[in-house]
């Protein structure tokens, strides 16, 4: 047994085996193979198993991003049962006796670089799709691995560290718990964790010999055991079972109203970063949803998103939702989050660089696809915008014409659109000092305290060091929130927190008291923060 502690990131408990993550690329070595027919047996049932992955990742992808996004597992899935690629392996482990790994790692280069030197260019585009394939196999036939592929048993999945794009590739309903060596407390990956709320830890390294045997997350405490003693393990069946009892117990909270003993009501929405966060966010009985990080559209995709896809996925989210309010964040791409197709570059301080909205106004075309997409879903239900990452007055005017001129084409081509709230994140200290003059030209403040301490304290969000620095409850930061609350009141717009802070049940009465008008949080928080609320005087 052995037992290392590291930092929470959302609590729970998890037992279950352990699988270990690893993002490295396959290597594959050349053996000889006695039994050639086994060998190829070997082969086809990977090629199966490869085949029902991608039908899987193609029945995820419709739900989630779309009929025209997930087609590409469908093509992956025919390119698999092709007959001369199928033949090449099958010849070259029966004529060299070579194993399945190097005849499936061969016939993937060759049929890569013929269709890399077609003139077509269509065809040369098909180049990375047999990559893709090859790897999906080889992968399989090492035993596992890949991005996002955790494997088809429920695991605790430890890694080295997890990207924002490969954590939400993962399956939501085989992940028990994660365990990371690297990542901060404040990472969108650990923002991840807390919407599925799924029992996380990060600065926990591990040891190769660890795969397979059985793990213990206590969210709660920070510790990580491997393979318990008998009566560890008996007394964590023990806490998971009150644990889970305690989440039972919230549940009767489902259907009340968010209202103090005196009477103050606030709203309490859900932060989403994909459609399939929409069950935990009905499950927990969330008023609406207060932001929805639209990146995943951008991050799970191997190109720029058309306007058709995003409409799909806006509008499934608004009308799930019913008339419930849906605020939608505009693209914020940058720093952490890293999508290649955008050709961000290398910066020496990304998160002081080349973001959110400064990318949408310096690439509108970008910017005008998602707005068209989003005004279209607008007539599905009770859609609202929201623009990240505001520094002045003058961004926020060019966003209004920039919008106006969105709305008045798709008027110009008969397309009906609802009415829309336009806010904007309060996510940086010249936002907040200047909240004043902002609230006039907008709906509503949402305000994204993790941004926002970032920059008010001068500590990276993303740098685990500066975890016991980055302190969300530093007075400048709360009166930032206080200010902007009472410019927002003065102008008559509402303002609320989109940030982690706003689940923070230790500030939930200083909210009320500061009178803000919503707590948008992880799905998993809101029945925890409504307690805390009900509570209240
Ligand atoms: C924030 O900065 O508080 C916020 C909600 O946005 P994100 O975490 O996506 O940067
Ligand atoms: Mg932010």
């Amino acid at each position: 047994m052995e037992e290392r502690s590291g930092k929470k990131i959302f609590g729970g408990i998890a037992i279950g085996k352990i699988k270990l993550y690893s993002k490295t690329e396959n290597r594959v070595v050349r053996s000889k193979v006695d039994d050639v027919e086994a060998e190829i047996k070997r082969y086809e049932e990977a090629k199966g198993k490869a085949i029902e992955q991608l039908h899987g990742l193609y029945e995820k992808a419709l739900v989630e991003v779309g009929e025209a996004n997930a087609e590409i597992f469908n093509v992956h899935a025919m390119m698999l049962e092709d007959l001369d690629y199928t033949e090449s392996v099958h010849n070259m482990i029966s004529m060299q006796n070579v194993n399945a790994e190097y005849a499936v790692a061969s016939t993937g280069d060759n049929f890569a670089e013929m269709f890399a030197n077609m003139e077509d260019d269509y065809f040369k585009a098909r180049s990375a799709d047999v990559k893709d394939i090859t790897e999906r196999v080889i992968t399989i036939l090492c035993g596992g691995g890949g991005s996002g592929d955790i494997g088809d048993e429920p695991a605790i999945i430890v890694a080295e560290d997890l990207a924002p794009s490969e954590t939400v590739q993962m399956d939501k309903s085989k992940l028990l718990a994660f365990v990371t060596r690297l990542g901060s407390s404040n990472s969108h990956t650990a923002i991840l964790a807390r919407t599925m709320g799924i029992p996380a830890l990060i600065g926990i390294g591990y040891e190769d010999d660890w795969n397979g045997k059985i793990g213990i997350v206590d969210g709660y405490e920070g510790k990580f055991i491997v393979d318990p003693e008998m009566p560890v393990l008996e007394e964590y069946f023990k806490k998971k079972e009150a644990d889970d009892e305690q989440k039972r117990l919230l549940l009767d909270l489902k259907g009340k109203e968010n209202v103090t003993k005196s009477g103050q009501k606030i709203n309490l929405y859900a932060n989403i970063g994909n459609p399939g966060d929409l069950v935990s966010v009905i499950e927990n009985d969330a008023g609406g949803i207060g932001l929805f990080r639209s990146e995943f559209l951008y991050l799970e995709s191997e190109n720029y998103p058309t306007e058709e896809e995003q409409f799909l996925a806006y509008k499934k989210v608004v009308e799930t939702m019913g008339g419930k309010k849906v605020i939608i964040r505009t693209l914020d791409i940058g720093a952490d989050k890293q999508v290649d197709y955008f050709e961000l570059g290398k910066e020496d301080n990304p998160a002081l660089g080349y973001r959110a909205i400064r990318i949408c106004l310096t690439r509108p075309e970008i910017f005008r696809t998602q707005l068209r997409a989003l005004f279209r879903a607008s007539a599905y239900g009770n859609l609202a915008i929201m623009y990240p990452m505001i520094i002045s007055v003058d961004e926020v005017r060019k966003i209004k014409e920039i919008s106006k001129s969105v709305r008045e084409e798709l008027a110009a081509e008969g397309i009906a659109i609802g009415e829309v709230e336009e806010g904007i994140m309060i996510e940086t200290p010249a936002a907040a000092v200047i909240s004043d003059e902002l609230a006039k030209e907008v709906d509503f403040f949402s305000i994204g305290t993790n941004d926002l301490t970032q920059y008010t304290l001068a500590i990276d969000r993303q740098n685990a060091k500066l975890d016991a620095f980055y302190d969300a409850h530093h007075p400048a930061v709360l009166r930032l929130i206080q200010m902007v609350c009472d410019n927002a009141h003065k102008a008559g717009i509402w303002a609320g927190i989109c940030g982690e802070l706003g689940a923070d049940v230790t500030l939930t009465e200083t909210f009320l008291k500061m009178g803000l008008d919503e707590l948008s949080v992880s799905p998993g928080c809101i029945l925890s923060v409504r307690k805390v609320i009900r509570e209240a005087e």
